[in-house]
């Protein structure tokens, strides 16, 4: 997805005289690796006051769209965090606009509705943190000779579970999957996601399709 600058009016904390200024108003993290490095480093939509010369960010609407992680996230100005049911109606309107638009995205999956860039970095430190869990899964999951399973990003997030699980044998069904996890994690009891995984899937959640 191709990131979108846009432009408007900023106000500096400061008093002085509004003025224009660019600012990022999509971010295509599949596409601009450096923008999400720029937003982690609290970088992005960083502007210069022409008067004063204080630094602000300059507050505005960002959506977030990682497609191949099915990762779409709203945010609105931290400004608006009194009104921000009325707000979010106004996203959720964006993101119908947005769906109609990108047909071919299939985007078949809710977005977040966030305040503020700090719940966006927020969201994105949980999302490195399910990678790396799912890497360390891999890695034990190999060593100990097991295929693995990937499961739909879009769920795996919302429900607290690793990106990939592993199964005994190419067969995914309930019982490898459970049997394998557990052998895992047995290797590596800090595998918090792995383990919700288990538990979930024991008490009865359905085995999410494989992708
Ligand atoms: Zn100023």
């Amino acid at each position: 997805m191709k990131s979108i600058k846009s432009s408007g009016g900023a106000a500096c904390p400061g008093g002085c005289e509004p003025f224009e200024a660019e600012f990022w108003a999509l971010i295509g993290a599949d596409e601009d690796e450096n923008l999400k490095q720029a937003l982690l480093g609290g970088e992005l939509n960083l502007v210069q006051c022409p008067e004063c010369g204080r630094f602000f960010y300059h507050d505005r609407n960002i959506i977030y769209f990682d497609p191949p992680a099915q990762l779409l996230a709203f945010v609105a100005p931290n400004a608006d965090k009194k009104d921000f049911e009325k707000v979010t109606t106004k996203m959720r309107a964006d993101f119908k606009l947005l769906k109609e638009n990108l047909p071919g995205m299939k985007i078949d999956y809710e977005p977040f509705f966030l305040r503020g860039l700090e719940e966006l970095k927020a969201m994105l430190d949980y999302e490195a943190k399910i990678s790396e869990q799912s890497e360390v899964i891999a890695a034990f999951a190999a060593q100990q000779g097991f295929k693995l399973a990937p499961l739909r990003r879009a769920t795996a997030r919302v429900k607290g579970w690793p990106f990939y699980i592993p199964v005994a044998v190419a067969d995914y069904n309930k019982e490898t999957a459970l049997k394998a996890s557990k052998e895992v994690l047995a290797q590596n009891p800090a595998m918090g996601l792995l383990a919700a995984f288990i538990k979930d899937i024991s008490a009865g959640t359905p085995l999410p399709p494989r992708i």
